[in-house]
């Protein structure tokens, strides 16, 4: 495959090829900066990729350190330890590393390096919530999973430790500087985590191009996202090397990122109630509802579940076609198709629900959901 990079800008820059990363110091140092805290993860942290990252930063002459406190999903006390450590190395800049969790752990970093008070207090949509006003440092993103999209996403969803909560700050300033998307980096990522992030590109798309609203821009995006997916997933997770594959789908990571600025809906509300109940991985958690959900929107978009049904070439392109193409596609990549393969019991069903309830996504669903509605899905999903 050539070695060519391209560059799109919707509005962040991207920097989008095998190869891109090798950029990064010297696009830094463009920007002034001479003291970027690298954020990435635990099971990042150890990676040569990394280790040659770091090293190619020192040789350009940039002081760098390395956060790398992140594991498992967000959780609030990864940010602050996180500040801590851009604060004592007197950082000028971020370089976020990894998938959604290092993207979101460096985004609410970069908000709490020079805002006031707790987290928290940003939340989107809270009464009171303290304004996103003061200046965010230098943010660059580089993904290493094709799934979350974050690294061109304007808001970050961190939990509280405790409780498991997921709380979104959203603002246009969170929205990295810059993104060098190097399908070199996912070359090695395990199939269940490629098929896990996947089903979330794909899960954004689906979920974007049914929400309610006229956006046709975001509608277009994501039905390519589609067709990217339904190319590039079976390849990424049967063939981890195979470099077109995963360039395929980082692009539709990022694509489905762009359309659902559009909305979500239901299937991220109970993907959000699975992960704050059971932990689960979110893309995991959306992979497992998104066909009970497309069940339950059938009766009002029969027509759109037919232009995604065409769009991922389903053997049959029917409302019907698409939903067993999920189901199929699922299973080709390793994903239960129950809950009840994943250890989730009906005596949970209430706290899920309540959950689920409670979460923003399904207020764009096609079609509205009450409890008893997102009762009856999780019962099929069983
Ligand atoms: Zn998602």
């Amino acid at each position: 495959m050539s070695q060519t990079i391209y560059e799109f800008s919707f509005p962040t820059t991207v920097r989008f090829g095998a190869g891109s990363r090798h950029e990064i110091p010297t696009a830094l140092k463009a920007a002034a900066v001479h003291r970027p805290l690298l954020v990435t993860d635990q099971g990042i942290a150890p990676l040569p990729f990394l280790q040659a990252m770091v090293a190619a930063l020192q040789q350009a002459g940039l002081d760098v350190a390395v956060y790398s406190g992140v594991v498992g999903n967000p959780v609030k006390s990864q940010v602050t330890a996180g500040v801590e450590a851009f604060q004592a190395h007197q950082a000028d800049a971020i370089v976020a590393v990894g998938g959604g969790a290092a993207m979101d752990v460096a985004k609410a970093i970069a908000l709490m390096a020079h805002h006031p008070g707790d987290l928290f207090e940003y939340e989107d949509g809270k009464p009171d919530a303290r304004p996103v006003d003061h200046a965010i440092p230098y943010l660059v993103a580089v993904p290493t999973t094709a799934g979350t999209g974050s690294e061109v996403g304007r808001s970050t969803v961190i939990s509280d430790d405790a409780t498991h909560a997921k709380k979104i700050i959203f603002s246009p300033r969170l929205l990295p500087q810059k993104v060098f998307a190097d399908p070199e980096l996912l070359l090695g990522l395990p199939p269940n985590v490629t098929a896990a992030t996947g089903m979330d590109a794909l899960t954004h798309c689906v979920e974007a191009y049914l929400a309610k609203g006229y956006q046709p821009l975001c509608d277009g995006i994501a039905l390519e996202g589609v067709r990217l997916v339904a190319q590039n997933l079976v390849p990424s997770v049967e063939h981890g090397q195979n470099l077109e594959a995963r360039t395929g789908m980082l692009a539709a990571a990022m694509m489905g990122a762009v359309a659902f600025q559009k909305g979500l809906g239901a299937t991220h509300s109970c993907a959000h109630a699975l992960s704050t109940v059971y932990d689960f991985h979110h893309g995991f958690a959306n992979a497992l509802m998104i066909p009970y959900v497309m069940e339950f929107n059938r009766a009002v978009v029969a027509d759109k579940l037919r232009m995604l049904a065409i769009a991922a070439a389903a053997p049959e392109q029917t409302a019907e076609g698409f939903i067993q193409w999920l189901v199929d596609l699922k299973a080709r990549v390793g994903i239960p198709a129950k809950l009840s393969q994943v250890g989730v019991t009906p005596d949970k069903l209430e706290a899920l629900v309540a959950v689920a309830l409670a979460d923003g996504c399904h207020s764009l669903n096609p079609r509205t959901c009450t409890a008893d509605d997102l009762r009856h899905i999780y019962l099929a999903a069983l």
